[in-house]
């Protein structure tokens, strides 16, 4: 049974970002064990850590799944590894593709191999503004509303990416 809900943050910076993202919710959709509910629009910002390498390209998605989530993390870093992600480099380096569970219903973990929710995702605008557009009535684990969060990050430099069949133009944000 497809029972229990992620959410899941993607990112890439490398080899054409946005068809990367694409292919990423397309492989997570026809995985057996997770059914895509949502996506968010893609959004670009500069990079955290190193800034010599390109902007990053970055959404979140909502899928209910009956992977438990260790499993759900072996097999989104999977789909990592059929996208080509390399794994040694710096910290933040520039990476085909990176998914994060960033919420796991309403799971509070940490182990050795998995943190959650996200650890970083409360500092990042880049997670916090795609996660408001799908879902903006969550309540986060220190019992205050996303929006709170959202509200207290820095909005300047994320961009959302308007999809327009003509031409990809791209738009400030308005929330
Ligand atoms: P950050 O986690 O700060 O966004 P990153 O995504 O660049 O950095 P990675 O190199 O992709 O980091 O992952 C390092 C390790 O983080 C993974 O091998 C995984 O075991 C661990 N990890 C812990 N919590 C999570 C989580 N919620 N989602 C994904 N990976 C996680
Ligand atoms: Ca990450
Ligand atoms: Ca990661």
């Amino acid at each position: 049974m497809l029972s229990d809900i992620a959410y899941i943050g993607l990112g890439s910076n490398l080899s054409e970002p946005e068809k990367q993202l694409e292919l990423a919710l397309k492989a997570i959709d026809a995985h057996s064990q997770m059914v895509l509910i949502s996506s968010s629009h893609l959004y670009s910002s500069a990079p955290m850590g190193p800034q010599d390498q390109p902007d990053y390209v970055n959404a979140v998605c909502k899928v209910k799944t009956s992977l438990q989530p260790q499993e759900l993390l072996a097999t989104l870093q999977q789909i990592e590894n059929q996208q080509d992600r390399k794994r040694e480099g710096d910290r933040w380096g520039p990476r085909t593709l990176d998914l994060d569970i960033l919420l796991y219903n309403d799971l509070a973990l940490t182990t050795k191999k998995l943190t959650l929710p996200h650890c970083g995702m409360k500092e990042r605008e880049f997670v916090l503004v795609p996660l408001f557009e799908i879902s903006p009535d969550l309540i986060m684990q220190d019992g205050r509303s996303l929006a709170t969060w959202v509200a207290k990050c820095n909005l300047e430099g994320l961009y959302r990416i308007e999809r327009d069949p003509l031409a990809e133009k791209i738009e400030t944000i308005a929330i």
